[in-house]
């Protein structure tokens, strides 16, 4: 923690000690429920402290404190269980995809209280997207328990996002370029909460990493295959974002340069052969029904050739990936989740033969833990981060009449 040189010394207790608040909430956010003795231990502070702190998370409405259920296994009482407060803060999360929107209310905790799912404008106009999302947003706060705070909102777009400020550089399958969409949601919502944009796949990966397949795993990579496909990369525990924010962009692998044309321009980009179009084509589907790609693949009885080439196409990719970043856990999202199952010994066969012995021997590939809702549930998390590095702060900034608010943004 960086403190100035002129900060004096109650300063810097002040500083240590909402962070250590914000780290203790985030314990209770990410594990649900967690007893007072595991959280001495996980954070290395005695338990006066934590006692203290608990208090202090209780004050500001953000976590209780239940009778534990653990078996007694010694003399004296078990220390009690802290659990968040579901109703204390909330966020809200937008999943911007080619083939519709879903938004979600998030509680503390990471459950989802309330969502809504349509389709998204034809025209794909950022702005007009931008209405069907706020349209969607009342509807999931309409529930909200008055006084639950409004914390953040977490987007995920298919694209290129510039981390600085939220501007999406290029979303080709949007047909979106240097779009400034952050800051259109900023104006709409009227400030009422701070807009966290991020790539789909960056976000799947995040959430897969805290909740879902990847947990405890330090290096792992979240393939997004939606209409485009892109991967979310954790390394050492860490988010790999590059120098912008734009890393990840593996869909973009020229693999063939006598292949089709990708919307990015180039030729014969990996999303070419293994996206959501290369897919459907395999089954045919026809291409303005790729929106239920993934409910006509689970429904799919028999697996042909094109199919198969698909996944080998895909396999001869993840390859690629494995020998880049050495990851010990691939997972597989959006509609490569319904492909796996079907194509599985292509995948497994093709990234055996073409990866190099080393790396390969490490990885695993997997579904997401959280189904559908990775990437939904990354931009929730995002939206968290705020909230988990100074509750303090965040919450004295933080909305309340969130449904009146929206109301009139
Ligand atoms: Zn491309």
């Amino acid at each position: 923690m960086q403190t100035s040189a002129r900060s004096g010394a109650g300063t810097n207790q002040e500083a240590v000690r909402r962070h250590n608040l914000g780290t203790l909430l985030g314990h209770v956010h990410l594990l649900g429920r967690v007893s007072r003795s595991d959280l001495t231990s996980a954070m290395g502070l005695n338990r006066s402290t934590i006692a203290g702190l608990v208090t202090e998370l209780q004050g500001l409405g953000l976590a209780e404190q239940v009778r534990s259920e653990a078996v007694r296994s010694s003399a004296g009482r078990p220390s009690p269980d802290v659990v968040p407060t579901q109703d204390g803060a909330h966020v809200l999360a937008v999943d911007v995809r080619v083939d519709g929107l879903t938004v979600a209310r998030v509680g503390l905790g990471g459950a989802i209280l309330a969502r809504a799912t349509g389709p998204i404008p034809a025209s794909r106009d950022p702005h007009a997207v931008a209405d069907a999302v706020m349209a969607m947003l009342r509807l999931v706060v309409r529930d909200a328990p008055p006084g639950s705070a409004l914390v953040g909102v977490g987007m995920a777009v298919p694209g290129v996002v510039r981390r600085s400020d939220g501007l999406v550089r290029l979303a080709p399958n949007l047909g979106w370029r240097d779009v400034p969409f952050s800051a259109i949601m900023s104006d709409r919502l009227g400030g009422i909460a701070p807009v966290e944009l991020g790539n789909d796949a960056d976000l799947g990966a995040f959430s897969e990493h805290l909740r879902g397949a990847g947990v405890d795993v330090a290096d792992l990579v979240y393939l997004s295959g939606e209409v485009g496909v892109g991967a979310g990369v954790i390394v050492d525990g860490h988010r790999l974002v590059g120098a912008g924010g734009y890393a990840g962009e593996i869909g973009h692998m020229s693999l063939d340069p006598a292949g089709r044309e990708c919307h990015c321009g180039n030729r014969g980009c990996w999303e070419t052969q293994v996206g959501a179009h290369a897919i459907a084509e395999a089954i045919g589907c026809p291409p303005d029904r790729v929106g239920s790609l993934g409910e006509m693949l689970d429904g799919l009885q028999e697996v042909d050739d094109d199919l198969r080439e698909v996944g080998r196409l895909l396999g001869r990719g993840l390859a690629n990936a494995v020998n880049l970043l050495n990851p010990r856990v691939v997972v597989l999202g959006g509609f490569l989740r319904s492909l796996y199952p079907h194509v599985q010994d292509e995948v497994d066969r093709t990234l055996h033969d073409t990866a190099l012995v080393a790396p390969r021997e490490l990885v695993r590939i997997e579904l997401p833990g959280l189904g559908a809702d990775a990437v939904l549930v990354g931009a929730a998390e995002t939206a968290f981060e705020r909230l988990l590095a100074d509750p303090v702060t965040c919450l004295a900034a933080a909305q309340v009449d969130v449904e009146s608010a929206l109301s009139v943004a």
